[in-house]
């Protein structure tokens, strides 16, 4: 059993209790069985006898305890059914201390608050924790257990003291504290994300990582919370039916996603769903494939072959250029990308690959073969080629460390025509990385886009779970918010992001008092991720 600890500071009522809940929700989608438990320090026996119009409604669960309203959210978030003692008051604990007290069980000793009391809380968190709360059998695989009121309230303290005994008996690896405080901004109106210089201040003063510090920003419905606490990723290409097809860019997205602290959400689109004819042709698939799209929050285009659903990739990146949503296009994905940007930026409205029209009046993709240029077989550029950073004050060659050059895996025969490539740069595309001739385009960027990237090679064959690919911990940095915060680690001299989380000690390490982000952490790195879509799971 593993227990999550959320603790609550500054003032009450800061949603504690959704957080506590949205952890769980997490949790689940990971594949893990949850139960919780909800501490209220008060005297009351149970919320009985307490008035909604102080303490909110009374909540009556199956067994016919009279409980806090918190355990209604946990019922509704994570669909279990809770018991009377899955309540703890400090009315309940003294209670029982004081009925064993009288019955003798105590032989004579004095008794104290520590340790009757606080061995009589942890005993009933290690006792109500087994109770199996979701109709199946077994314990729970994780205790989510909610501390009510504030630290500093005296009727917590032995709470705190129970609790803090109790992480060091189930021992480092099996309890993790999530402490939720609220940080007033006082100079305008409403709410801020967390700025870096306040995160890195918080960590000074708390000894967090500034990196386990995490911005829950008010939403309008409380059901979006869990939503905060991840990453949809809408992988759009050909063979959405076979995950294996696309294998190690799943495996790359997962390893960024480990790195960036989020749990992944893949939502597969199929290309050719998103073209003007399924519209007519098939409406249902037409409007799910878009609104899978509009629905994630970083968009992936991987490598390809042929001209089925080209057209869907390219509507792709429209989107993802025009509504600043976090692109990353591979091989195929970044010539896509070119083609997107001459014809709806540059108006070259006949723009093409020559691989899909080798009659194009405006071939900005072209045949361009390290061998022979007439013969298919033996003529793709294969394996490893070096990049060279041209722009230093880019994204990718912030992501890679400033290294003044990458060696990345190819696979391909078209590239960019460098002859197009003044005329790009002038409309706004920057081409950021090219080979040593400085005729092969091999990475693009739009610099005002929050993240729009494309690389002629193959980051994800060089992708490891403690080395995750630079560009695609970008994509997800980006699309969870994240990004400004990896640039600036990346300039401060960790030269690979992952190295920083790993000397926070992300991986296969205990897991201490610093939040919830690494047991998702752990949990991704045994290889757990969602795919939705099509019902894919990996
Ligand atoms: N078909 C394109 C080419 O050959 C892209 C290849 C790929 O995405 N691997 O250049």
């Amino acid at each position: 059993m593993k227990y999550v600890l959320v603790t609550g500071g500054v003032v009450s009522g800061l949603g504690k209790g959704v957080t506590a809940s949205s952890i769980g929700v997490v949790l689940k989608a990971c594949g893990l069985r949850i139960t919780s438990i909800k501490i209220d320090p008060y005297l009351n026996t149970d919320a009985g006898t307490m008035s909604p119009f102080e303490h909110g409604e009374v909540f009556v669960l199956d067994d016919g305890g009279e409980v806090d309203l918190d355990l209604g959210n946990y019922e509704r978030f994570l669909d279990i059914k809770l018991t009377r003692d899955n309540n703890i008051t400090t009315g309940k604990i003294y209670q029982s201390v004081i009925d064993k007290e009288r019955k003798g069980e105590y032989l004579g000793k004095t008794v104290q608050v520590v340790p009757h009391i606080t061995n009589a809380i942890q005993e009933w968190i290690e006792r109500v924790a087994m109770i199996p709360v979701d109709g199946k059998e077994g314990p729970a695989d994780v205790c989510v257990i909610e501390l009510g009121g504030t630290i500093g309230d005296i009727e917590s303290m032995p709470f705190i003291e129970a609790l803090g005994q109790f992480s060091y008996r189930v021992g480092p690896g099996n309890f993790c504290l999530v402490h939720v405080s609220l940080v007033p901004v006082l100079n305008v109106v409403g709410e801020q994300e967390l700025e870096d210089n306040v995160k890195e201040k918080l960590s000074q003063f708390c000894h967090v990582p500034a990196v386990n510090i995490v911005t829950l920003y008010d939403v309008s419905n409380i059901w979006r919370i869990p939503l905060l606490l991840r990453v949809r990723i809408a992988m759009v290409g050909k063979y959405t039916g076979l995950s294996d097809s696309y294998l190690s860019v799943l495996k790359a997205l997962l390893h960024a996603s480990v790195d960036c602290r989020r749990k992944l959400v893949v939502d597969w689109v199929a290309s050719t769903d998103l073209e003007d004819s399924t519209a007519i042709e098939a409406p249902d698939a037409y409007k799910a494939a878009w609104n899978l799209l509009k629905g994630a929050h970083g968009i992936l285009v991987p490598g390809g072959f042929g001209d089925r659903g080209v057209q869907g990739k390219i509507l792709a990146a429209k989107y993802a250029r025009e509504k600043n949503v976090p692109y990353l296009g591979i091989c195929l994905g970044m010539q896509i990308a070119v083609v997107e940007f001459a014809r709806h930026v540059m108006n070259l409205t006949d723009a093409n690959s020559t691989e899909f029209d080798p009659n194009t009046k405006t071939p900005c993709v072209i045949f361009m073969p390290e061998g022979s240029k007439t013969h298919m077989g033996g003529t793709m550029r294969l394996g490893s080629r070096r990049t060279f950073f041209k722009v230093a004050d880019c994204k990718s060659a912030k992501l890679y460390g400033n290294v003044p050059y990458v060696d990345e895996r190819h696979r391909h025969r078209y590239e960019v025509n460098p002859d197009m490539v003044p005329e790009f740069e002038n409309a706004g595309l920057q081409f950021v990385g090219k080979d040593d001739t400085g005729r092969r385009m091999e990475i693009i960027e739009i610099p005002n886009h929050r993240y729009f990237v494309g690389a002629q090679f193959h980051p994800e064959f060089k992708s490891r779970p403690s080395k995750p690919s630079p560009l695609f911990v970008g994509l997800v940095a980006a699309a969870s918010g994240q990004l400004d915060r990896v640039l600036q680690d990346c300039c401060n001299g960790h030269v690979v992001p992952a190295k920083h989380h790993l000397s926070n000690g992300s991986y296969n390490s205990t897991v201490h008092q610093n939040g919830h982000p690494k047991m998702l952490a752990n949990g991704l790195s045994n290889g757990t991720y969602y795919a939705n879509g099509n019902g894919l799971h990996a």
